[in-house]
């Protein structure tokens, strides 16, 4: 459950996520005026120590992904603030956004979507090492390939082959790869194994965990089920409808989950020891649209234990209930 001996956050911190909103407009009518807004990210705050994991999880909808793409800057934030080494992520112009784009790589739900049909593994993997001018002649350009697919546990001659000669855990570890090429410090794992059948899931993670050894990576590792980020978090943070509702280390959120939404999903979680039983928490309803999330707490509608006239009216917000575990919860300290 979760992982010791890892850096915590009592290590400066690699990425500061501050207060970060992200809201698409919606158009409709003759003259596509501005309708209405999905409120996808709505105040996300985070730190992320160097060579740690942060495991994000939450329904389809809940702005994790959205999140994940606004700290690289692949989606333009609304508001809010980016750190990346003391660099400002959100501030950046063109070209220091490409020098961060080294330091901040992606790996994406569907490997197949991702990777060019058209395009040799090699030249998928290379194509970042042209960008970036890190391969001075072909020797070299080759040679790095080889030893990334080495690395991810391919072989050399794959490097001439296309995506679709591969299977689906193949094809993830060719976007792992790809995401290597250029030494990245953050790599946001955007539902990277959820695509993925469990056996195949459980190798990726353990590559995924090799290679952050090995590199000393940091991630973001994104993903809908709280029993694929169980493994390979150090912390977790739990989105309701573009909000952090829990965020606590690992095993801490696991043993001692402390909002009524963390609990429910919990509730749903196989407990591998028979002895062991956990009451399933069943939530009525579906997520409300982001169009127009709830008032007060985003959660109320739904949640088993809402008071009226406090929850449907203030917003909780994030206050701490142990050590490094903060909750969004009013009736919860
Ligand atoms: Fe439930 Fe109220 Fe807590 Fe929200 S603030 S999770 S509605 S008890």
């Amino acid at each position: 459950m979760g992982r010791s001996n890892q850096p915590s956050m009592s290590t400066p911190a690699l990425l500061k996520v501050d207060n970060l909103v992200k809201h698409f407009p919606v158009r409709g009518g003759l003259l596509q005026r501005e309708v209405g807004r999905v409120h996808a990210v709505d105040g996300v705050s985070f730190e992320i120590a160097a060579g740690e994991t942060l495991g994000v999880v939450g329904e389809s909808g809940c702005g994790k992904s959205t999140t994940g793409r606004c700290v690289l800057r692949l989606i333009e934030p609304t508001s809010g603030e980016v750190w990346f080494d003391g660099k400002n992520v959100t501030q950046a112009n063109k070209d220091e956004l490409r020098a961060l784009a080294r330091d901040m790589q992606i790996i994406f739900q569907d490997p197949y979507a991702s990777l060019n049909p058209r395009m040799t593994v090699g030249a998928i993997i290379g194509e970042a090492l042209i960008i970036h001018k890190l391969a001075p002649t072909k020797a070299a350009f080759e040679a790095r390939i080889v030893e990334l697919l080495e690395t991810v546990g391919l072989a050399a001659d794959h490097m001439k082959r296309y995506p679709h000669e591969f299977s689906g855990g193949q094809r993830q570890r060719i976007g792992i790869a790809r995401a290597l090429a250029v030494d990245p410090k953050l790599v946001v794992c955007d539902e990277a194994v959820s695509a993925l059948d469990v056996s195949i899931q459980a190798q990726v993670i353990n590559l995924l965990e090799d290679l952050q050894e090995k590199f000393r990576l940091t991630y973001i590792f994104i993903a809908h089920d709280l029993s694929v980020v169980e493994h390979i978090s150090d912390r977790v943070a739990v989105m309701y409808l573009g909000r952090v509702v829990e965020i606590a280390p690992a095993n801490a959120l696991y043993s001692n989950p402390r909002h009524p939404y963390t609990e429910a999903l919990l509730s749903a979680v196989p407990i591998p020891d028979p002895k062991v039983k956990r009451q399933r928490v069943r939530l009525q309803g579906d997520v409300p649209s982001p169009l127009k999330p709830p008032a007060g707490c985003h959660f109320h509608t739904r949640c088993p234990i809402a008071q009226k006239g406090l929850c449907d009216r203030e917003r909780p917000v994030l206050k701490d209930v142990g050590p490094g575990h903060r909750v969004a919860c009013h009736l919860r300290s």
